[in-house]
């Protein structure tokens, strides 16, 4: 079974998404970290995207289908995985229902999505940016490199909660509150997810 976490930059999908595979035993996916460690190694794929990601833009969906694609097939998503940072695009979340029933996982069955008012994230986003330290942090928590993924997140990704309540696997979840209260939110719906 596939879950799948959606949610605007700074959200917490990362720190939410990491708990929920520590309680299921579930490999957490998380695009942003596997894009970011390429970068770090200077492989191909590294050398590809640095320049997208500093800039606040979207990797081409044909090369994040591939990266999903090849960690998906790995053994240890046999029993499922977690999502975290795809699909950020419509053709994304196209591209990802047949891949999954490929690998025996069925289509995506739980979309949790955290809502979290724009202020807030921006708070957010800079706290990250602070508690770095001058230099530190990530290259894309820059202001205007947040303006732009919140731009890119409105236009390109929002879509997809009308895409996925459409198909009736959308669950909402208050995204305020401590991480333990929106992480009990959270296991509440995987759970009713699981019994029905
Ligand atoms: P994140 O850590 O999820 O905020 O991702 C950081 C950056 O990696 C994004 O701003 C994009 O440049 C890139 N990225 C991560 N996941 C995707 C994706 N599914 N599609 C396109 N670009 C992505």
């Amino acid at each position: 079974m596939l879950t799948v976490f959606l949610g605007p930059p700074g959200a917490g999908k990362g720190t939410q998404a990491a708990r929920l595979a520590a309680k299921y035993g579930s490999p957490q996916i998380s695009t942003g970290d596997m894009l970011r460690a390429a970068v770090a190694a200077g492989t191909p794929l590294g050398e590809r995207v640095d320049g997208i990601m500093k800039s606040g833009d979207l990797v081409p969906d044909d090369l994040m289908l591939e990266v999903v694609e090849e960690r998906l097939d790995q053994p240890d998503c046999a029993s499922g995985a977690i999502l975290d940072g795809y699909p950020r695009t419509r053709g994304q979340a196209e591209a990802l229902d047949p891949l999954a029933q490929r690998i025996g996982q069925g289509e995506v069955s739980l979309v949790l999505m955290l809502d979290v008012p724009e202020e807030e994230v921006i708070r957010r986003i800079s706290g990250r940016r602070e508690d770095a330290g001058g230099g530190g942090g990530r290259d894309d928590d820059q202001e205007h490199v947040v303006l732009e993924r919140m731009r890119v997140y409105r236009e390109l990704t929002e879509p997809l909660v009308e895409y996925y309540r459409d198909k009736g696997v959308l669950t909402e979840i208050a995204g305020v509150g401590t991480v333990d209260e929106i992480f009990d939110r959270i296991d509440a719906a995987v759970r009713e997810n699981l019994s029905g």
